[in-house]
């Protein structure tokens, strides 16, 4: 399995998004001003959506 952090107090939400935009597997969607995980069985532990946010507010790992 996947376990997919995101640090809410760090993360810019709808106002930022680029995690959202790079994932090729569209695990990350916008729910309102938020990012939320959708379908993690998906992920292909890539971690493009660690490398592009700016707030390291986003952790992928496997669990
Ligand atoms: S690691 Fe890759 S597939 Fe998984 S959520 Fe991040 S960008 Fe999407
Ligand atoms: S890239 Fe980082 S700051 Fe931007 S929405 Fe994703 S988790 Fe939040």
């Amino acid at each position: 399995m996947v376990k997919i952090i995101i640090d809410y107090d760090e993360c810019d939400g709808a106002d930022c998004a680029e995690c959202v935009d790079v994932c090729p597997m569209e695990i990350l969607i916008i729910d309102g001003d938020k990012v939320v995980v959708q379908n993690k069985e998906d992920c292909s532990l890539c971690e493009v959506c660690m490398d592009v946010c700016p707030h390291e507010a986003i952790d992928v790992k496997e669990d």
